[in-house]
Formats: structure tokens, C-alpha cells, sequence
């Protein structure tokens, strides 16, 4: 409250590039600090975020981008808007992409992987980026769902190439809406602020850092200035989060029949979702108890809930990137069945 009102009375409400002082400046200043990163550009959302790392990295037509089956709309569309083409890799029971179905899914044409860090739980990240070296592949964590966790000791988001984050209404830290890109890289940095900023921008920027017009996905000072207030909470509602898996391990797991779901780094966990053997064991775990859904029911996360995605629709039916890709490349309800039988069978307890 104070913040807002500090910003409407100074009657300036939008950040210019480059300034330091004010809210958008301080908040990108504070949210590389606490992600331990050079750099971080606060932009309008998270899938705005993904779009723009996406650019930075300079992912377009006919690239193949490795996303998880399970995971918000936003990860698949963003590259589809760009131009470029959506690879779905099943999830395992941390469901977090399973590093070897991704192994299984890269082509010749593979040039990003965006692994999700779903429900605040971490991906295997060491797997992960050592298949990206491997392979010579830029990685893009989306950490919209996971702000501010950790993977042995380091924040989601600040292991890939780039990060992205999401503060809408239902994250860990949120502005209504807003999200926000991170690197340790100036160049990608540079790339990344160009595009947000409509391309023309940052004059003092050498040319070949862009060679593209841009969008506007700038976020405005009152946005910062909720921003700056959150960052201040966050650890500690993450480290509340931290003790509540524990007390729910101990009333929960007991009654379950279950197991609790494999977790990448159990220590630091934040979420908690239980592994059933079968999917009629976890509807009627979720029935007994109010704070349990299974995630199966939720219908909304699972790749057969995108259906822009399933119908095949790029940005526009003239430019859809499947036309124009480099092989052949459907979608279909049936192409993660064990994406499907994992969620079946796991609850999430909130
Ligand atoms: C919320 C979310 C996004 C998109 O964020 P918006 O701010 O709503 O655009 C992208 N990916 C995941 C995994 C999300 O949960």
C-alpha cells in the first residue's frame, strides 16, 4: 500500500529503460539479488516471459522446442507464437519432464527445452542440462509455478539459460499480473529487453543484438511497486509451505495407502503430491479429505486439456509454424497416454 502510494504521488507511473531508481528498476535489482543472477527484466506476464526468453534465445520457425506434456498452455503456445514448433515429453511420477523420454524426443531440429517446475515441485535439473550440453540445446526453465524455490541450493529458474516467472493472482508472489525473465547473460539480457521494449529501445545496444521488431510487454511502476513489497515476504511463506508438507507427510501419508510422489530435492520441498498405485485408490483418497484433489480431475494442465494446441492452431492458420516445419509433427489425445495414467494417479494436498 505505502509503495502505491509512494508511485501515485510522484504522478510517473511507467519505467524507462535503463532507470535505476525507480520501482521497476529496484525491483529487477532485488529479484536478480534474491535469484542469484546478474540480470532479471520484470515484463506484463509469465507467458509474456516465455515469449520473450524464447526471442532472446533466438528460438523461431521450424525449431523444435521440448516442453512436458503437463504444464500450463502457456509453455506450448509461446514457442507456436513465435513460429516455432511444440515437442511434448511425458512427465515421471515427480511430474517434472522425464529426462529419458526427453532424450527419446530430440530431433536434428531440437533447440530448446523448457523444463516446468509444476506446483512448486523441481525438475532434475542436473539430468536436464546435462542432456542440453549434450545435445547443444538452450534451456528456458519456466518457474511460474515454483518462485523463489530451490534445487540444491540454487532458485528455479537461475539453473537454465534463461528463467521465467509468472506473479499472477495465483503464484507464489503475485501483482495481479506480471512476470519476469532471468540470465546470467548480457547478451540474452540485451535481446530480451530490446523485444519487450518494441524493438527500439536502447539505442546505445549494438545492432547485432537484434534483428527483429518487438512487442510491448513492459509492466508499469504500480506493478513494481506490489513487486518490490512481495519479494520481501516470500522466503518466509516459502519456508511456512516447507513446514506444512512436513506436518501433512505425518497426518497424511499414514491414511493414504500412497506413497509420498519422487521429489528432486526433498530437503528444500515445498509442494507435496501423494503416488497411488491406481487411479481408483487416489479419486477416493481425494473424496475423503477437503485439502486433496487429484490432479487428474483437474482437467486443465494435462496436454490434452490445450486445445488450441491439440487443433493444431499457430498465431495465424496462413503462418502456422506446423506447415512450415521441418517434419511432419501432430498432435493427439493419446501421444502422452503416461502423462495421463501418472496424473490418474497422483493427488495433490494443498
Ligand atoms: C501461470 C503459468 C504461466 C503463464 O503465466 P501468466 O502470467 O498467466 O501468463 C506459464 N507457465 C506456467 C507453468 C504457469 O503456471
Amino acid at each position: 500500500m505505502l509503495n502505491l502510494a509512494r508511485v501515485i504521488a510522484t504522478g510517473r507511473l511507467m519505467h524507462h529503460a535503463g532507470e535505476t531508481r525507480s520501482f521497476t528498476g529496484r525491483a529487477q535489482a532485488r529479484l536478480a539479488q534474491m535469484m542469484g543472477v546478474e540480470q532479471a527484466l520484470l515484463v506484463n506476464s509469465g507467458t509474456s516471459a516465455l515469449i520473450v526468453a524464447l526471442k532472446a534465445a533466438g528460438i523461431g520457425p521450424g525449431d523444435e522446442v521440448l516442453v512436458p506434456a503437463y504444464t500450463w498452455v502457456s509453455t506450448a503456445s509461446a514457442p507456436l507464437f513465435l513460429g516455432a514448433i511444440p515437442i511434448l515429453v511425458d512427465i515421471d511420477e515427480s511430474l517434472t519432464m522425464d529426462p529419458a523420454d526427453l532424450e527419446r524426443k530430440i530431433t536434428p531440429f531440437s533447440k530448446a527445452i523448457i523444463p516446468v517446475h509444476m506446483l512448486n515441485l523441481v525438475c532434475d535439473m542436473d539430468s536436464i542440462m546435462a542432456i542440453a550440453t549434450r545435445h547443444g540445446l538452450a534451456v528456458i526453465e519456466d518457474a511460474c509455478q515454483a518462485v523463489g524455490v530451490t534445487y540444491k541450493g540454487r532458485r528455479a529458474g537461475s539453473i537454465g539459460h534463461l528463467g521465467a516467472f509468472s506473479f499472477n493472482h495465483y503464484k507464489n508472489v503475485t501483482s495481479g499480473e506480471g512476470g519476469a525473465v532471468i540470465t546470467n547473460d548480457g547478451h540474452l539480457m540485451r535481446r530480451a529487453e530490446v523485444y519487450h521494449d518494441i524493438g527500439t529501445f536502447s539505442a546505445d545496444y549494438s545492432v547485432q543484438d537484434w534483428d527483429f521488431v518487438g512487442c510491448n510487454q513492459r509492466v508499469s511502476e504500480l506493478t513494481s511497486a506490489v513487486l518490490l513489497a512481495q519479494f520481501g515476504r516470500l522466503d518466509k511463506d516459502l519456508q511456512n509451505r516447507r513446514r506444512r508438507r512436513a506436518r501433512n507427510i505425518d497426518r497424511l501419508l499414514p491414511l493414504s495407502g500412497a506413497k509420498v510422489s519422487p521429489h528432486h530435492d526433498p530437503d528444500a520441498a515445498v509442494g507435496l503430491t501423494l503416488t497411488f498405485e491406481n487411479s481408483q485408490d487416489a479419486k477416493e483418497f481425494a473424496a475423503q479429505h477437503s485439502a486433496v484433489t487429484r490432479i487428474g480431475d483437474i482437467k486443465r494442465h494435462d496436454y490434452v486439456s490445450w486445445l488450441p494446441v491439440l487443433q493444431h492452431c499457430g498465431a495465424d492458420p496462413r503462418t502456422n509454424p506446423l506447415l512450415s516445419a521441418q517434419r511432419k509433427v501432430t498432435y493427439s489425445a493419446d501421444m502422452c497416454a503416461r502423462t495421463i495414467d501418472i496424473l490418474s494417479r497422483t493427488c495433490l494436498v494443498a
